[in-house]
C-alpha cells in the first residue's frame, strides 16, 4: 500500500503523546521538562519535513522514530558535560584530560568524605581547627620542610606568594625563566597582577649569581627561580642553582622562592629522568617551594607550598588565601596520595608511575590482543613502536619507548571523530595517515570497553 503524504501528516502525534511515552521516562529524570518539550517539537517538525520530502513512515515506526530523534537531541545536549575518557594518546599528564589519574586509594577517600567530614574541626576537642591540618603535616614531613600550605593550583600558589611577600616591591628573575606555563599564563602578567615589579637579570641563555647580587637592593622583595618544566634549553647555557641562590648576600626579609612546577618527590633517575626534587630544594635552603599536586605528585589539582614556617604562616593569614583554599574532596585525595608517597608505594599505587614503569613488552602484548579483535576488512591494523610522553608541561624532551596499535582506513578523520564522540570517549593520536592508540596510558580495567567501542566504531565508520 502506498502511503499518502497527507494521511501520514495527519498521523503525526501531539507533543503530549510523545512526552508521555515510556521510552522518555528516564530522560525526564535527567532533563528539565522545558528541554524535553523543545526537543519533541523539533523532532516532530523534522519528521514533518521528511514526509513532505517524500520519505515514508508507517504509523508505528513514525512514533518510534520521533522518540529516537528526541533521544539524539538529548544526547547532543550532554556533549559538553564531563564524561569518562579513555586516553590512548600516550601522553600521561594530558592537561586537557585532567592531568594525573588518581590512585584507587584517593578515589575511595573522596567517596568516603564527599558528604560531611571534619574539614575544620578537631573531633577530640570539638573545637575548630585548621583546614587540611593532617595533609599539610604529612607533606611537610615528606619534603623535609617546616610547614606546608595547600591552594587550588600552582598558579594560585605563585600569585599568593608574590602578592603576600613582594607586593609593591621588586622580584628578581632570570631572563631565561620568564616563561609561559600554558593556557596563556605568562609570568610577567602574573607579576603585574600581583602588584609586583619585575626585575629581569641576565640573558636568555646565561645568568650568573653576580647578576642577582648586583640587582639586590632595598627595593627587592623576593628572588624567584622558575623551573623550566615545559621546555628545555641546551647548548651555551648556565644559571645558578637554588643552592647558590640561597648564598646571596641579602636581608633575611628577602626570601628565595623556588617555583618547581612539576613537583617531583621521588627519585626517577632509574628511569633516566633527572627532575629537580622538592626535597633537594628544601634542604638546599629555599625559603618557599611551590609545585602542582597533579603533575609528578600524581594527585588532584592543587598547588602545594612548602618551606620555612614564618613565610608559610604569612601566606596562610593573607586575605587572598580565603579565595584560594581547596575543598574537602581535593584535600581527601591529596591526603591519600601523600600517604602513598610517605609509605613508598608510588610505583605500586599511583597510576602515573604504573604507566611509567610498565614494560614495553607489556604494552606491545596489549596492542597485539587489541589488534586480534579488530574487524579486518575495512582497516589495516598493525602494532608499531610509539613514543609516550609525560606532557602536562612536565619533563620536556623525555621520550618513553612504547607501542601503539596503528589503524589505516579510507576515512581516518571520521573514525577519530566517532571514537571521540561515543561513550566512553576514546582519544587517539593521528600521524602520517595513521590513527595511533598508544596503550601505555590505557588502564588495564579499560581494555575491555576500549575493545568493544573500537570494534563498533570500525564496523560503522571504517
Ligand atoms: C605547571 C606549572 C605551573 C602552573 O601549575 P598549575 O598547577 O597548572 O597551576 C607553574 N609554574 C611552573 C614552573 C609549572 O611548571
Amino acid at each position: 500500500m502506498e502511503l499518502n503524504p497527507i494521511r501520514q501528516l495527519s498521523q503525526l502525534p501531539a507533543v503530549d503523546q510523545i512526552l508521555r511515552s515510556k521510552a522518555l521516562a528516564e530522560l525526564a529524570l535527567r532533563f528539565p521538562q522545558r528541554h524535553l518539550t523543545k526537543w519533541t517539537r523539533t523532532s516532530i517538525e523534522n519528521h514533518r519535513q521528511q514526509i513532505l520530502r517524500g520519505e515514508e513512515h508507517t504509523p508505528e515506526n513514525l512514533l518510534e522514530s520521533i522518540v529516537s530523534g528526541v533521544m539524539q537531541l538529548a544526547q547532543q545536549d550532554t556533549r559538553g558535560s564531563l564524561q569518562r575518557v579513555i586516553n590512548a594518546t600516550g601522553i600521561m599528564l594530558h592537561t586537557n584530560l585532567g592531568r594525573s589519574p588518581l590512585a584507587e586509594r584517593a578515589i575511595h577517600r573522596i567517596r568516603e568524605l564527599a558528604a560531611y567530614t571534619n574539614l575544620e574541626m578537631d573531633l577530640t576537642s570539638g573545637n575548630r581547627n585548621r583546614r587540611g591540618e593532617r595533609v599539610t603535616r604529612m607533606i611537610a614531613e615528606l619534603t623535609g620542610a617546616e610547614d606546608c600550605l595547600v591552594v587550588n593550583n600552582c598558579a594560585a600558589a605563585t600569585i599568593l606568594a608574590l602578592q603576600a611577600i613582594a607586593a609593591g616591591s621588586e622580584v628578581i628573575v632570570s631572563r631565561g625563566q620568564l616563561v609561559e606555563i600554558g593556557g596563556g599564563f605568562r609570568l610577567p602578567d602574573v607579576f603585574r597582577s600581583a602588584g609586583v615589579t619585575l626585575c629581569e637579570v641576565g640573558t636568555t641563555n646565561r645568568t650568573y649569581l653576580r647578576d642577582y647580587q648586583t640587582h639586590c637592593s632595598d627595593a627587592t622583595g623576593a628572588i624567584l627561580r622558575v623551573h623550566r618544566s615545559n621546555f628545555a634549553q641546551v647548548g651555551f647555557v648556565s644559571e645558578p642553582g637554588i643552592e647558590q641562590l640561597v648564598t646571596l648576600k641579602k636581608p633575611s626579609s628577602v626570601p628565595v622562592i623556588d617555583d618547581l612546577g612539576s613537583g617531583c618527590v621521588i627519585d626517577l633517575s632509574s628511569f633516566g629522568i633527572h627532575e629537580p626534587m622538592v626535597q633537594d630544594s628544601v634542604s638546599a635552603g629555599a625559603d618557599l617551594c611551590l609545585f602542582s599536586g597533579d603533575k609528578l605528585f600524581g594527585g588532584p589539582q592543587s598547588g602545594i607550598l612548602v618551606g620555612k614556617s614564618g613565610w608559610i604562616e604569612r601566606l596562610r593569614s593573607h586575605p587572598l588565601m580565603r579565595a584560594l583554599r581547596p575543598d574537602k574532596t581535593t584535600l581527601a585525595a591529596l591526603e591519600a596520595t601523600t600517604e602513598i608517597h610517605l609509605s613508598k608505594q608510588a610505583l605500586e599505587e599511583l597510576p602515573l608511575y604504573q604507566m611509567l614503569s610498565r614494560s614495553e613488552t607489556s604494552v606491545r602484548q596489549a596492542c597485539e590482543r587489541l589488534a586480534t579483535g579488530i574487524p579486518s576488512s575495512a582497516v589495516k591494523a598493525e602494532v608499531v613502536p610509539s613514543v609516550s610522553q609525560f606532557g602536562g608541561g612536565s619533563v620536556p624532551g623525555v621520550e618513553i619507548s612504547s607501542f601503539a596499535l596503528s589503524l589505516r582506513t579510507e576515512a581516518n578523520e571520521s573514525l577519530v571523530t566517532a571514537m571521540r564522540c561515543g561513550t566512553p570517549a576514546i582519544l587517539a593520536r593521528q600521524a602520517n595517515d595513521q590513527v595511533l592508540l598508544d596503550l601505555r596510558t590505557v588502564l588495564p580495567h579499560e581494555m575491555e570497553s576500549l575493545q568493544t567501542r573500537l570494534s563498533d566504531c570500525i564496523r560503522e565508520h571504517g
